[in-house]
């Protein structure tokens, strides 16, 4: 094996068409995003590999080479995929050479990789990365709709929003119970009592469920929700991702109110590195100038995300307008721009709402948003995920 890393005769080899393509329009596209940025322009990010393996490949050849290169102490990262198997190697490669590892008979191609998120990264994974939830599936052509109130208030408020919304077509119920409010004289979530009426509701309509988590000493609290929501507010919350990269189950990332796309691939790549690879990708909307909408909602983040990474990428056009009237066309705007999935603040009783009832929509103004949204998913083939029943 160690005559893999020694200078041999050096041989050219063409790549497998289906990853070409996908690298030649995401080149100019990478070499953009990087110039004079600070981070990915640091050495250690500059240092990653891809090896693209040869398809035929037998399973023993393919783990020899992998062990090889943990026996050298690179992390790896193996994604076999419907185009292309490839080998990703994290941690310093400037001792190997790089044209020795090309001239190996199983090997298509090397390429460095010189963004700082790896596991994140489209160039790890070249296909689409599916999210099943208990059979409610985002991804690769899949979507599926988040739905419920901003904060869990009383069994009834729970059951019948879930009731309503999953009649509609949502495939997963969301509701908050431990709230991150930026004052602390609001409705702060009815913690632990609210998860058990989330759970009861999704005992009711089988669907499952999403809730946020704030401290990582919450988690078994956690146990029977599907999908744990990190908040904008604790994106970077760097202890609390470490915590749920040990989990194996799929975690609801949401973009900062300040952070940038790569900021956010980073927050995925801490829960990844853990070995927690089911990870969603949210844009909420960022904050900006302009004080008419709660935040801007950012569409062009959307395909971009999902260029960048090969995860499921969702909108949450709630909190991105703040204002229920423009959740349906920004919904609609996400689903163009490619999204996997939504998240929908809806209400029984917006006015008396304890959070956010500005930006709820009412139970038939969210069916008339599926309504609207299922037009474009049969547009492009994509299949509508409902709850279970
Ligand atoms: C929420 O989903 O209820 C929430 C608080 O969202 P965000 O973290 O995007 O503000
Ligand atoms: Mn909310």
């Amino acid at each position: 094996m160690s005559a893999f890393f020694t200078s041999g005769e050096a041989r050219r080899v063409s790549s497998l068409p289906g990853v070409l393509r996908f690298s030649s329009c995401c080149v100019k596209l990478y070499s953009d995003l990087q110039q004079g940025k600070g981070e990915s322009g640091n050495r250690a990010a500059e240092l990653s590999m891809i090896i693209i393996v040869r398809p035929g490949t037998s399973r023993e050849k393919l783990d020899r080479l992998i062990a090889s290169f943990e026996a050298r102490n690179f992390g790896t990262h193996l994604s076999e995929g419907e185009t292309a198997t490839i080998v990703g190697l994290i941690g310093d490669t400037s001792s190997l050479d790089i044209n020795s590892i090309r001239a190996l008979d199983i090997v298509e191609d090397v390429r460095r990789v010189s963004e700082p998120y790896k596991k994140a990264n489209r160039k790890f994974h070249t296909d689409d990365t599916v999210i099943d939830v208990g059979g409610v599936r985002l991804g690769g052509g899949y979507f599926a709709v988040i739905a419920g109130p901003c904060s869990v208030e009383s069994a009834r408020q729970i059951s019948e929003v879930a009731r309503l919304v999953t009649a509609a077509g949502a495939g997963m119920v969301r509701g908050g119970a431990y709230k991150p409010r930026t004052s602390p004289y609001s409705f702060q979530g009815l913690e632990a009592e609210g998860l058990q009426l989330l759970e009861a509701a999704k005992a009711a309509t089988g669907a499952p469920i999403v809730s946020e988590i704030m401290d990582a000493a919450d988690l078994p609290l956690f146990e029977n929700v599907d999908v744990i929501q990190v908040g904008a507010r604790n994106m970077q919350n760097f202890r609390l991702l470490k915590a749920l990269g040990e989990l194996r189950k799929p975690v609801l990332l949401k973009r900062g109110l300040s952070n940038t796309m790569e900021e956010l691939l980073m927050s995925a790549e801490y829960l990844m590195a853990g070995g927690n690879e089911q990870v969603i990708l949210c844009e909420r909307g960022i904050r900006t100038f302009e004080p008419y909408t709660r935040n801007t909602f950012d569409v062009s983040a959307i395909p971009l995300l999902k260029r960048l990474s090969h995860l499921p990428v969702i909108a949450d056009p709630s909190h991105a307008a703040g204002l229920r009237e423009l959740v349906d066309p920004l919904a609609r705007a996400a689903v163009a721009a490619g999204a996997d999935g939504l998240m929908i603040e809806v209400h029984n009783d917006p006015a008396h709402a304890l959070s956010d009832g500005m930006q709820a929509l009412t139970p038939p103004m969210f069916a008339e948003l599926m309504e609207s949204i299922g037009k474009y998913l049969r547009l492009e083939d994509r299949i509508l995920c409902g709850a279970p029943l």
